[in-house]
């Protein structure tokens, strides 16, 4: 065979990031067809690895789908259903974070971002992270006269950024690299871009100054701004000959807020249905790619179902340190479906609760209950049934029309959701 996934030695060991963006619509990037916004760097990024096209989110709110993320674990298995309410509530301290498994294997790990998992214990150096530059909540101004959302840090203290938000994320994520390039690394680069508050630099916001809805014009120069960030951090690894073995993955915390009521900022989700807040797939589908050139071919279009509690399984696997059975881990490795040595889906199905709403995907199949607020104003609807291969708007509900189907869904979904626990705050009215 072509590739070795054990590292041969430590000097081989990949370095690794993560970065994530917030609040992305599934259309707003080049290799899904967006033709208003240019993001390169997302593209190059994509075309470089792999681009998944069931790309999904265990949650459609910001910090249950980082916990996931963080914890390779669906967060309703400990109680992050919802968002928290504040600093006191936040990723529970029974949880283990990738951060933490890589600092014990000797990695430097470094945050850089939005955290949104609670502060005091649960700050992100206590969370595995020797270095830390960001701000703990869940949203903020982009300009630090601006005064919106808590104080940025450098480790536990106010780092006076004065710099456009986005731009600083990537100046340090460039910072972090060089500091480590000879060690290896794992960075954890969690931008609040594009969520709201909507705020661009001026520059920005004259190259989009053709697109005529406000709104609009203002997240195109967010997302080209956090597009450029990447672009940084991509030439940095290149021009420190990183650039082979450094595994990347990059996914939208959650789908675009298009519903009244969420943290509205003119992305799109076409031609999917839903928003952010919702199980529908608007809500937890979202662009996601990875990219490793030593083990992963480029120009890679992957279409079995994924989600972002695989991202640290498969780091486990890469760098060889996992990933263990007791981690109980809900993710699996991807590696070998993305080297062609294995053809089958990495998942039988996958799952999601958000309070009153459900889902299941398994295969084309996806059964769901999502939240009406957009159509009727309140409430969860009925169990729907959708065929994605030829549906993938979920337009035409075929509960009626095949109930064993979704008799059986709704008996898969439950076994799963017996490993499941009461959530432990909330009940989804947060609005970051
Ligand atoms: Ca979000």
């Amino acid at each position: 065979l072509f590739f070795t996934l054990a590292p041969a030695s430590a000097a081989d060991k990949p370095n690794v990031i993560v970065i994530v963006g917030d609040d992305m619509g599934y259309a707003d990037v080049g290799v899904h067809g967006c033709k208003d916004i240019p993001t390169p760097n997302l593209d190059a990024l994509a075309n470089a690895g792999v681009r998944f096209t069931s790309g999904y989110v265990s949650g459609p709110y910001c910090s249950p789908t980082r916990a996931g993320l963080l914890t390779g674990r669906y967060q309703t298995r400990f109680g992050h259903e919802f968002n928290p309410a504040g600093m006191a509530q936040g990723l529970p301290l029974t949880e283990t974070t990738i951060a933490d498994r890589m600092k014990a294997a000797g990695y430097a790990t470094g945050w850089v971002g939005k955290w949104h998992l609670g502060g005091g214990d649960r700050h992100p150096q206590k969370r595995g992270f020797d270095e830390a530059f960001g701000f703990l909540g869940g949203a903020h101004s982009y300009f630090p006269d601006k005064g919106k959302g808590d104080t940025v840090l450098r480790g536990t203290k106010d780092a006076n950024e004065t710099e456009y938000l986005t731009d600083a994320f990537g100046r340090e994520a460039v910072a972090f690299v060089d500091k480590n390039k000879a060690k290896p690394f794992f960075l954890y680069l969690a931008f609040n871009a594009v969520h709201t508050p909507m705020h661009a630099t001026d520059a920005r916001l004259k190259k989009f100054e053709g697109i005529k809805d406000t709104q609009r014009r203002t997240y195109a120069a967010m997302m080209f701004a956090m597009d450029e960030a990447v672009g940084k951090v991509l030439d940095k690894l290149k021009s420190e000959k990183l650039d082979q073995n450094t595994l990347i993955f990059f996914f939208s915390d959650n789908g675009g807020p298009t519903m009244q009521g969420t943290t509205l900022n003119g992305s799109i989700n076409a031609p999917l249905r839903g928003s952010k807040r919702t199980t529908l797939e608007g809500g937890v589908r979202v662009p996601f790619f990875a990219r490793w050139p030593a083990q992963i071919p480029a120009n890679k279009v992957y279409e079995h179902p994924v989600i972002q509690l695989d991202i640290a399984p498969t780091v486990f696997a890469a760098t060889g340190i996992g990933p263990k059975v007791d981690w109980k881990l809900d993710g699996v490795n991807l590696l070998p479906h993305l080297t062609g040595q294995s053809k089958e889906p990495p998942h039988d199905a996958l799952y999601w609760r958000f309070g009153t709403q459900m889902a299941i995907r398994k295969g084309d199949w996806k059964l769901v209950k999502y939240d009406l607020a957009a159509e009727s104003g309140k409430g969860t609807s009925d169990t729907k049934l959708y065929n994605l291969a030829n549906d993938i708007g979920e337009k035409s509900d075929l509960a009626a029309k095949q109930p064993e189907k979704v008799k059986e869904l709704q008996g898969a979904w439950g076994t799963w959701n017996k490993g499941n626990v009461a959530p432990l705050w909330g009940g989804g009215k947060a609005k970051d």
